[in-house]
This record gives structure tokens, C-alpha cells and sequence, in this order.
């Protein structure tokens, strides 16, 4: 995995978590994340994904985004 494609999954997550992805993207970022060992490590993604995958909780979904933003804003 190249460092561009966690950066580009990354920044699809706001995306995905607004569910404005197509089907092909959501299945990208949740490939990238299941696969990139990194990524979960960092952002504790996996139980936030498969959480988000069975919770329709907006609020858990809006936290998850914010600290996500907060990281990627911390790293420019
Ligand atoms: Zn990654």
C-alpha cells in the first residue's frame, strides 16, 4: 500500500461516512482499510467501520469525522 492511497482513502472517509460514495468507491475505502494494517492501527477504523456498518447511529458517524479531520488537519 502506498502512503498516496491511505491518504486517498483517508480523505474519501469523510465521503464515506456522509454516504456520498458510489458503491465501487465505498467498497475501495473499506478494501483499503480492511487490507492497510496502518490505517487501522492509526485511526482504530476497523470497529468504527464495521460499527458504522451496522449502527445508523448519525451522531457516532459525525464524531468519527470530526476526529478523522482533526488528524488529517494536524498532519498538513
Ligand atoms: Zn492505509
Amino acid at each position: 500500500m502506498s502512503e498516496n492511497n491511505c491518504k486517498d482513502t483517508l480523505s474519501k472517509v469523510y465521503d464515506f461516512l456522509a454516504d456520498d460514495l458510489d458503491e465501487v468507491q465505498k467498497s475501495q475505502v473499506i478494501n483499503h482499510l480492511t487490507d492497510c494494517e496502518d490505517c487501522k492501527r492509526e485511526y482504530a477504523i476497523e470497529s468504527k467501520i464495521s460499527k458504522l456498518l451496522t449502527s445508523s447511529s448519525q451522531d457516532a458517524q459525525f464524531n468519527f469525522a470530526a476526529k478523522i479531520q482533526s488528524r488529517l488537519q494536524s498532519e498538513n
